[in-house]
């Protein structure tokens, strides 16, 4: 039969074992990844997994997957771990260097998917070594981007995006070129305040936030989808990641979270990756790599949603994302700032500290006042980014008495 020809799987490439290591393990992406790692037998070996704190998780893990090292970043749960893996043969380790050797560690593919900036060393341990990551940990983009990728490009790394609106993005980037490129688009579902008025999200609860209507995800990234400073900090890790400008990169508002994302080439061809709202899918990509898994997400039945809708998001009511924009225009330090102030102020938020409404307003000041106090320019490597990270972080932590005073 003839029919135009369709890629085919290069067969003559070995199928070997792929060794694996995942950061974060514990968390909601790490029991994504474990989930399809479980599912995929013997195609993967797990060679290191990591926690924060929570023992009893990593030890499970590290004795199902009969892993070769389990670190956990608490130094006080040292202890607890040894406990947990003794007489498995299982090495542990704590601290923060202990998640770096883990990293470190002689594994083909890592889940960098530990939350917030602190996934960014042992994520940068991975890509030192040459190693495809699977980048879920967008903090680290967004606080060392240009670092990061420029490292990576140096060590022949291969950064796989994992987070769901930018592996769309990498897979439908692949039908045209660079030169061809018009806009990319990443949706947004909106969080639970989507149609709220601005005076209810001020006052939104701790509870309110937590409900996201369409991702089961961590505490810290539900919050920043309720203020759409998720949305912020993505569109800083696309343009770090595709090398995009801020004029390059649209947000849309879509509500049933189906579509991640979209490309636009010059011919005004729209090119978007479609899916049920679950991790697996872009993981499963990640883990594929170049090929394809089996994957067990639900599969996309458009005539039971019936309706796709698409709206501009509102600067007004979620100011966090003109922030992030505001942020990546500035470049330099500034979204480094960015990131840092808003995860003061989400643990302020989560400790009840300050209202919803405030978030936005201690990321605003912070960058402020830090582009007058800090280096404006990009830190040139991990120790810069910490650096102007923990500069940002004190600064929040100054101002937060007063933006909360303020406001009451
Ligand atoms: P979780 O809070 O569910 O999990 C975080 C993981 O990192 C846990 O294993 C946690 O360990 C560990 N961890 C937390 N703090 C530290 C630290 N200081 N040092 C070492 N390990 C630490 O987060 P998510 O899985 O939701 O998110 C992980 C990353 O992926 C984030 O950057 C997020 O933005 C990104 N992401 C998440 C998505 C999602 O659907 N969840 C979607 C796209 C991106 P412990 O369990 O012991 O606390
Ligand atoms: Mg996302």
């Amino acid at each position: 039969m003839s029919a135009v020809p369709l890629k085919t799987l290069d067969t003559a490439r070995p199928q070997s074992q792929r060794s694996v290591t995942v950061l974060g393990a514990t968390g909601s992406i790490g029991d994504s990844t474990m989930d399809l790692l479980r599912r995929g037998g013997e195609r993967f070996r797990v060679e290191a997994v990591t926690a924060h704190s929570n023992v009893e998780a990593l030890a499970k893990l590290a004795r199902e997957f009969n892993v070769g090292f389990a670190a956990v970043a608490d130094e006080a749960r040292l202890d607890a771990l040894r406990e947990a893996l003794a007489g498995t043969g299982i090495a542990c380790g704590a601290g923060e260097a202990a998640v770096i050797e883990a990293a470190a560690r002689p594994a083909d593919w890592v889940m960098a998917a530990v939350s917030g900036a602190a996934g960014l060393k042992p994520a940068l341990a991975a890509v030192d070594r040459g190693a495809t990551v699977a980048l879920a940990n967008k903090e680290c983009l967004v606080c060392a981007g240009e670092f990061f990728m420029t490292r990576a490009v140096k060590t022949g790394a291969r950064i796989l995006p994992a987070d769901s609106e930018h592996n769309a993005l990498f897979q439908a980037l692949s039908s045209g070129n660079r030169e061809e490129l018009v806009r990319v688009i990443i949706t947004a579902s909106g969080g639970p305040f989507r149609t709220w008025t601005a005076e209810a999200i001020e006052q939104a609860s701790l509870e309110q936030a937590l409900k996201h209507p369409n991702w089961s995800m961590g505490q810290k990234i539900t919050i920043d989808s309720a203020s759409m400073m998720n949305k912020g900090l993505e569109v800083i890790e696309a343009a770090h990641l595709f090398g995009l400008t801020a004029d390059e990169i649209d947000v849309l508002v879509h509500p049933q979270s189906i579509v991640h994302g979209m490309v636009e080439f010059s011919d005004r061809s729209v090119v978007a990756q479609l899916g049920a709202p679950d991790m697996r899918i872009p993981i499963a990509h990640c883990l594929g790599w170049p090929d394809r898994l089996p994957g067990p997400a639900a599969r996309l039945d458009l005539a039971a949603i019936g309706q796709l809708t698409f709206e501009v998001p509102d600067l007004k009511r979620f100011p966090g994302l003109g922030l992030a924009y505001e942020a990546l225009r500035t470049g330099g330090g500034a979204p480094t700032v960015f990131n840092a102030a808003n995860e003061i102020a989400v643990a302020a938020f989560v400790a009840r500290k300050i209202r919803f409404g405030m978030i936005a307003r201690l990321v605003e000041a912070t960058i402020e006042a830090a582009l007058r106090d800090v280096a404006a320019a990009a830190p040139a490597s991990a120790d810069e980014a910490i650096a102007v990270d923990h500069v940002a972080r004190k600064l929040a932590a100054s101002l937060l008495p007063q933006i909360a005073a303020k406001a009451s």
